[in-house]
């Protein structure tokens, strides 16, 4: 069995581990030209613990665990109005098995650990499937074909835009849009996170494992807004215009933003589709089944969502996409409520635990 993937976040890795261990031939092909870096912090949850378990990988990803000792609220002078050593914003209560990890060294672990072909700096340019096989063309020029071609390229998948069509259909904004980039830790902190919100904007502040730099997440609300997503100086100009009524180290924040070279920027949105799959094409992960950062479940559901994705292919049985589905289903549905539930504060720590729980595998 020959397996293109598309995108090496953290389904993709994943995904091509498990179809290696039941035989396949794997190929990964990314559009960046070297592993991406930059992101916050991401969680590993409940059956996704159980996928990092069996992969052989939970040890490695709880020694680089973010280990935060805890967080502040502060008001819009920086003056601090809350304060918990029990439980973080972004990874919940520290009393939980849930593994919080920075994104770039979750992707790092999991693609160092599957031995498949990785094509940096690549991106698929057209897919056209039989009935037996899919041939696929390359950016580069290069040609493929595959038994099965499999989009895990996250929120703005280039395999869901060429085989069903362009995203506005399947996306569905959540009126939140969210910039991350590293800045200087000026704040000192040390293993600590501080958080505001003021008006329709905010940020939280993380610091990193190299206490020089810090994570920043400087976000605002808004309705849709036209933006590129790869439009890096406009989406730094849109941040600016949209936080800059923040006060304290606003200012601050915005310059190291303007020098950063890991900026990130999207809105948070969930994407929802009939079907993933379409002849021997399927998508696993945000590009299939997002479920936004405000849901804290997109890690999981990749890393879940990958696993059963080998298992049903891994059998050689006819209908491997509609048992991936099926079995997925209720999960995705479930974890992708969690968003939505209890608007600004989100879903309580038992919701989301049952919900991180909510498959069988
Ligand atoms: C840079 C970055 C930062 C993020 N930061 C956070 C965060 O701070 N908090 C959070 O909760 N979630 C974050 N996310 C989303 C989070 O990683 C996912 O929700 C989750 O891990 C599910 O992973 P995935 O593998 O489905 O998609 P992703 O992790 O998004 O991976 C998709 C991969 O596909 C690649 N790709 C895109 N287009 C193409 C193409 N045409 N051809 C080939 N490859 C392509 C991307 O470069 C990326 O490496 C971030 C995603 C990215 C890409």
């Amino acid at each position: 069995m020959r397996v293109l993937i598309s995108g090496v976040g953290v389904g993709g890795p994943v995904l091509a581990y498990w179809l290696r261990e039941h035989g396949a031939e794997v190929t990964l092909v990314e559009r960046a030209s070297t592993p991406r870096t930059g992101g916050q912090a991401v969680d590993i949850r409940g059956a996704a613990l159980t996928v990092a378990d069996r992969m052989g990988v939970l040890e490695q990803a709880r020694a680089v665990r973010t280990t935060m000792r805890g967080m502040s609220m502060v008001d819009g002078d920086g003056n601090e109005t809350m304060r918990s050593t029990e439980e973080t914003v972004s990874g919940g209560r520290f009393d939980s098995p849930d593994i919080e990890i920075l994104r770039d060294d979750l992707t790092a672990i999991v693609t160092a650990a599957t031995d498949a072909e990785y094509l940096y700096g690549d991106s698929i340019a057209a897919i056209d499937q039989d009935e037996h096989g899919v041939d696929v063309t390359f950016e580069s020029g290069a040609r493929g074909r595959y038994d099965y071609v499999v989009g895990a390229d996250g929120l703005h998948s280039n395999v869901r835009d060429l085989v069903f069509g362009p995203e506005h259909q399947f996306l569905h904004h959540l009126g939140t849009y969210v910039s991350i980039y590293t800045a200087p830790n000026f704040l000192g902190l040390d293993h600590w996170q501080v958080w505001h919100h003021e008006g329709e904007a905010g940020f939280g502040l993380f610091s990193d494992r190299d206490t020089d730099v810090m994570r920043v997440n400087l976000g605002f609300e808004a309705g849709p807004i036209d933006y590129d997503p790869r439009d890096t100086e406009g989406n730094k100009r849109l941040v600016e215009e949209h936080c800059s009524s923040l006060r304290w180290e606003t200012p601050r924040l915005i310059e190291a933003m303007w020098k950063a070279d890991d900026f990130y920027f999207d809105a948070m949105a969930q994407v929802k589709m009939d079907s993933w799959s379409r002849g021997r094409v399927t998508l696993v992960g945000d590009a299939g089944y997002c479920a936004s950062p405000l849901s804290g479940q997109g890690t999981s559901l990749a890393m879940v969502g990958a696993y059963v994705l080998a298992e049903e292919l891994g059998r050689k049985l006819a209908g491997a996409f509609e048992r991936y589905e099926e079995r997925m289903r209720p999960f995705v549905a479930r974890n992708q409520a969690l968003a939505l539930e209890n608007p600004g504060q989100g879903a309580s720590p038992e919701t989301v635990r049952q919900a991180a729980e909510s498959i069988v595998i």
